[in-house]
């Protein structure tokens, strides 16, 4: 059979059952497994063969919702984690430690923000943030010889500045680290980065998959495209032997394709114990079963959105990619042609005052940190999510003062367009 369309995985797959079993995935609610003999356990702690023994580490509800995410975003292997922070913060650990430099787009989400620059940076991990929009040469000095990988966003969140995703693949590669991608606000219905030359990515499920706010998660998947046996100089804790294994070098026994999800597993979720629980797995399944469908009317209601206030008086500026004339247009239509996400950014007049005393008055969007919903919501970040940036980093982070982030829902669109028309009127 041909490759499967996206909206056919979205539904089916991950999880095939056989004659009998349970249509819909079961959630597997058991802390541990049962083996016959001493030896069949041992061979799953020294790697040797493949199962489950104890959910810190893995769970079969857990793999069959990641193998879904693995084929939707077309990588060879994935993991769920507890949280999109915990995956962010695992795509990095696995491949850089102590006195180790990543590069990192400056438009990325508060709280990647925060845990890239103070607290990894105490674990010794240093980290550049360039401008999306800097130049190749700003780009190229970004690099140093201990540069282990370069992050960014598609879609950052809050800023909504879409990421040249080839650009900095390009970047990465020539100088032989991966390209990581949080792929959060896209989804891989609306961008697959992998088509574009990244390596690894990341998602807060939480947000789209999940759809419904129902679960925080997160997810990492590998592309099984990078040559970490080309760069084993850079990375020999996937390309030397792993002694808390027995001595299995990961991309011996893996290969490129499984190496980097099966370190993340054995050694970090070993650990750090940051797994989604079953539960959380299991209505992440049910979000992705329609992501499709709800992306499609998430980004056509926030364009209609968009296009409203971009013309309504009393809005001093919009940002959302579909616009015609955005900064980011071009890169939006090569990048998402299929839709923008609901994800809208504007300005009311009258700055920081004016969006509080709007969002006030909104009766059908609710204020929440929450973003990427069934439901729509907004947020003030620079009274919120961002208060720890100063001005100078809120700038960096393409986040102004005045800026109201708006996650538009998929209830009816004139429904939404009167509802924020009233908040805005009185203004007046
Ligand atoms: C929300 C978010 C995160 C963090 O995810 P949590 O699930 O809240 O831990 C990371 N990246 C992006 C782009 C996000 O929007």
């Amino acid at each position: 059979m041909k490759e499967l369309n996206i909206e056919t995985k979205c539904i089916q797959a991950g999880y095939v059952p056989g004659n009998g079993e349970p249509r819909q995935i079961p959630i597997i609610q058991s802390t541990t497994f049962k083996y016959d003999t001493s030896e069949d356990m041992g061979k799953l702690f020294d790697l040797e063969a493949s199962g489950y023994f104890y959910t810190r580490l893995q769970n079969p509800t857990n793999d069959f919702v990641a193998s879904k995410i693995a084929a939707l975003e077309g990588g060879t292997a994935a993991m769920l984690t507890s949280s999109g922070q915990a995956a962010n913060f695992y795509s990095i650990f696995n491949i850089a430690s102590c006195g180790d430099h990543i590069v990192c787009a400056s438009a990325v989400y508060g709280g990647t923000f925060n845990l890239f620059s103070v607290t990894m940076k105490r674990m010794g991990i240093e980290f550049t943030f360039v401008s999306p929009y800097c130049s190749d040469e700003e780009l190229e000095q970004a690099f140093k010889p201990n540069t282990k990988a370069v992050f960014g966003e598609t879609i950052a969140n809050p800023a909504l500045i879409v990421l040249d995703i080839e650009r900095f693949a390009k970047a990465a590669h020539n100088h032989g680290v991966p390209l990581i991608i949080d792929n959060t606000f896209a989804t891989p219905f609306l961008c697959r980065p992998f088509e574009f030359g990244a390596d690894i990515v990341t998602h807060s499920t939480t947000k789209y998959m999940d759809g419904h706010g129902s679960g925080v998660g997160g997810c990492i998947v590998d592309s099984g495209k990078f040559d970490w046996n080309k760069y084993a100089d850079k990375f020999p804790g996937l390309t030397t032997p792993d002694e808390s294994y027995h001595g299995v070098t990961y991309t011996e026994r893996f290969g490129l394709e499984g190496a980097f999800i099966t370190k993340a597993t054995a050694q970090l979720m070993r650990d750090f114990g940051s797994i989604q629980s079953p539960q959380n797995a299991y209505l992440l399944n049910l979000g992705l079963e329609s992501l499709h469908v709800r992306m499609e009317r998430h980004s056509e209601n926030a364009l209609k959105i968009a296009t409203f206030l971009s013309n309504h008086p009393l809005v001093s500026w919009v940002k959302y990619s579909g616009l015609k004339g955005d900064k980011d247009y071009d890169l939006a239509m090569k990048y998402l042609p299929k839709g923008q996400c609901g994800v809208v950014s504007f300005g009311v007049k009258g700055g920081r005052k004016a969006a509080e005393a709007f969002m006030k008055q909104l009766k059908l969007a609710s204020v929440e940190t929450h973003v990427a919903d069934a439901k729509t919501c907004c947020l003030h970040p620079a009274s919120a999510t961002h208060r720890q940036m100063s001005d100078d980093e809120l700038v960096a982070a393409g986040v102004s003062p005045d800026l109201i982030r708006l996650s538009v829902g998929i209830e009816n669109v004139d429904d939404l367009i009167c509802d924020l028309d009233q908040a805005l009127n009185t203004l007046k």
